[in-house]
């Protein structure tokens, strides 16, 4: 029987979700653990960050990283994990994109521990107290907090990465690719796929999705979901509602569509583009047939069209804002 791999998790700004991911390998858990030891998981085990840091270089097989990076904590562990994983892989869409923290890019530091610590709804904090990297308890002791960054990164802001594998949080589907590829690797001494891989596929989700498409769009008015009682089985940009399939990357096997949810885009681009939030604009832009309509269409109906969109966005960049051309809407780093 060939040798068992080491695998570690760490988490950075996440949600834990992924930890939850990796758990619903289901009964697949037992075949990964066949094959691999898990080493390290604050979630799963109990185990300690000096744990991690005892273990010599390179001697995990494969790390998996989720969760985006906002801190000195978070930055301090992809490098940690960079040096004792011989494979790291950003694992969801906060490691691969920066994910849903990644629209705090359109704020700042400040701005946020006003919002959280003085305008605060759900906290005592009568003072508006701020929190301090440091800071003496009553006692006299010191005590230390993490530095928080004014901006969100993704994983390969910070450190080298060797996979990603998209998704918030990656669905069975995708974990029973990656399943696949560490088994063969482990057990058949197949090669890993080239650096830089998207654990996915390369075609759309509209490639992947089982809702009937008629291809006749006439659509003048843009709905959200709750507002129009909608065909279960029909495409949900042709009933005008804003699916972001056209721009999304396949692979999660279209689970949203399937249960009656317009696909929110959390696999990232298309192989085909980097921008995911200016792909989806143009998909619209022709699906509603704006450019073919335009002597139809006059720039205030094209305009009245758009500005049903609640929110653009957090609905374009929900998952990719850190990554995309706009990338930080707040420009100077307040540490
Ligand atoms: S990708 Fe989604 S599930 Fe995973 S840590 Fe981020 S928000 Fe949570
Ligand atoms: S736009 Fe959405 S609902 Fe329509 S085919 Fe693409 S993924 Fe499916
Ligand atoms: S359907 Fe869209 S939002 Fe849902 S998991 Fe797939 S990519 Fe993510």
């Amino acid at each position: 029987m060939a040798e068992k791999i080491k695998i570690a998790l760490k988490r950075g700004a996440s949600c834990v979700g992924c930890d939850i991911a990796i758990v619903n390998f289901n009964e697949e858990l037992f075949t990964l653990l066949s094959v691999a030891d898990l080493v390290f998981s604050p979630t799963l085990l109990d185990v300690k960050y000096d744990d991690l840091k005892k273990m010599p270089d390179k001697s995990i097989t494969i790390g998996f990283y989720h969760g985006a990076v906002r801190n000195s904590d978070n930055e301090e562990f992809a490098h940690i994990m960079r040096d004792k994983c011989q494979i790291l892989i950003a694992y969801g869409a906060c490691a691969h994109m920066g994910g849903i923290p990644g629209l705090a890019n359109v704020t700042d530091k400040i701005a946020i521990f006003k919002k959280v610590y003085k305008e605060t709804f759900s906290t005592v904090n009568p003072d508006g107290t701020l929190p301090e990297e440091k800071s003496l308890d009553k006692e006299g002791h010191e005590l230390t907090l993490p530095r928080f960054y004014d901006e969100v990164y993704a994983l390969d802001d910070i450190v080298d990465v060797d996979y990603y594998v998209p998704a918030c949080p990656p669905t069975s589907d995708i974990n029973n690719k990656i399943l696949t590829v560490v088994k063969e690797f482990v057990e058949e001494g197949k090669p890993l796929p080239p650096k830089g891989s998207i654990i996915a596929s390369e075609k759309t989700l509209c490639d992947e999705c089982e809702r009937k498409r008629s291809g006749e769009i006439k659509v003048d008015r843009l709905y959200r979901i709750q507002e129009i009682a909608f065909d279960e089985e029909k495409c949900f940009l042709e009933q005008g509602i804003i699916c972001l399939g056209p721009a999304t990357r396949a692979g999660c096997g279209a689970v949203c569509t399937a249960a009656n949810m317009p696909c929110r885009g959390c696999m990232g681009p298309t192989a085909s583009v980097t921008e995911q939030g200016a792909s989806m604009l143009s998909a619209l832009a022709s699906v509603y047939g704006m450019t073919d309509r335009e002597t139809e269409l006059s720039e205030e109906d094209i305009e009245k069209l758009m500005m049903q969109i609640p929110d653009p966005l957090g609905l374009f960049y929900r998952f990719s804002l850190p990554k995309s051309q706009l990338g930080r809407v707040v420009k100077e780093r307040v540490e």
